[in-house]
């Protein structure tokens, strides 16, 4: 350290870089930025979705570790005035037998403080989760396996970006490929996010040829049974939803909007007969992604925890609003109802996201601020009396 001949403080620089990414990849983040800042560079990680700050690189360095990425990644060193994007496998430390190669993309960007790099992970084994471990209760799951049982309707897992709706989805197409062998699925997706064995998976270009809606129609002519449609996003592939679910197809599908009222009232906004809408649709998921109070320090945030790194949260859970379209609902749906109506007549069918979340606050599985922060709700709206019926539901 301190040393001034060239070859040693590149020897510095190289070794720097090693124990930064290996340390990185340890805490299980997607994404190491390294940040031109006044001071040097600022190394943040991705942690469950949540960008931390987790190392300073002084300005002496700064330029010569950009540079170490670059080589690695092999971009051209010498051009510091241009974007660029290149990819390596990180071997690991080969004295440790655990180590796993992990594929890294490294993204290079000028600004007016010096070149930005920033790594995006692809861990080895992606962790599958199954339909059970989301943090889905124990009736959601069996409403979700219900509804995928059925040989037709719509499915639709709905919050906003960063929710995990394309995990619940692969979670239940996973659980439909191994509980109901023989029935063929095919998934369009933008982009494949996971690849399924046994799955056809087609990656869509919504801007292309292949757009959801023209594949869907050219799909529907392959005798496929269940559909994964990686988003509803306008009305015409609305539309083509509906009606393959209408001619005796099982689709699943997200729409980006926040409760299960809200998703309802959306279909009806695209355009789609609620008549028609009534007849496919067969259960709507609400969720979002919360994270977990860290089980090291309690979420104390001292700072000194090497589980969260001082942040308090440690790994994430979902927490969904489920609910089915039985006959009541309906009925309300075949009268245009406002998305305060619905909402409220949903509440029949059990707590909703509100409640649930605030009942993994009694619980300590998360606390206020990240559900304030996810939800964005104050807990006051809830009474006790509701908190304490949600966490029942919660714990079954
Ligand atoms: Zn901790």
């Amino acid at each position: 350290m301190g040393r001034q001949s060239s070859g040693s403080e590149r020897h510095d620089v190289t070794d720097l870089v090693d124990s930064i990414v290996s340390r990185g990849l340890a805490t299980g983040a997607t994404d190491i930025h390294f940040e031109p800042v006044d001071a040097g560079l600022l190394v943040r990680l991705r942690i469950d979705g949540q960008l931390i700050d987790f190392e300073s690189i002084p300005s002496r360095l700064s330029e010569n570790v950009v540079s170490r990425l670059k080589v690695l990644a092999s971009l051209l060193t010498y051009r510091l005035d241009i974007p660029q994007e290149g990819s390596l496998r990180w071997e690991g430390d080969p004295a440790d037998p655990k180590a796993v190669g992990t594929d890294l993309r490294v993204a290079t960007f000028p600004t007016i403080r010096g070149e930005r790099a920033v790594i995006r992970v692809f861990h080895g084994t992606p962790q599958l989760q199954g339909l059970d471990s989301l943090g889905l209760t124990g009736d959601q799951v069996d409403l979700l396996r219900a509804a995928v049982a059925q040989p037709a309707g719509l499915i639709v897992v709905s919050g906003p970006a960063g929710s995990g709706k394309t995990t619940t989805l692969y979670a239940m197409i996973r659980d439909l490929r191994d509980r109901h062998v023989g029935r063929s699925v095919i998934t369009l997706e933008d982009p494949v996010e996971q690849r399924i064995d046994r799955v056809t998976q087609i990656q869509i270009n919504p801007y292309g040829e292949l757009s959801y809606e023209r594949c869907m129609r050219s799909l529907l002519r392959q005798d496929p049974q269940v559909i994964l449609l990686g988003e509803v996003r306008d009305s015409r592939t609305a539309a083509i939803a509906i009606e393959a679910a209408l001619t005796g197809h099982l689709i699943l599908t997200t729409v980006h909007s926040g409760d299960p009222a809200e998703t309802v009232v959306r279909f009806l906004e695209m355009g789609i007969a609620s008549y028609q809408l009534v007849s496919a649709i067969t259960v709507v998921c609400s969720q979002r992604l919360l994270r977990k109070t860290c089980s090291d320090c309690a979420g104390s945030s001292a700072g000194d925890c090497s589980r969260c790194l001082g942040t308090g949260y440690a790994g994430r859970t979902a927490v969904a609003q489920a609910i089915r379209i039985d006959e009541p609902t309906r009925a309300l749906i075949l009268r245009h109802p406002t998305v305060s109506d619905l909402r409220e007549a949903l509440k029949d069918q059990g707590p909703d996201l509100n409640e649930r979340a605030a009942a993994l606050v009694t619980q300590h599985v998360t606390d206020e601020a990240e559900i304030a922060r996810v939800v964005g709700t104050s807990l006051e709206a809830v009474s006790p009396q509701q908190s304490a019926s949600s966490q029942q539901e919660a714990d079954r």
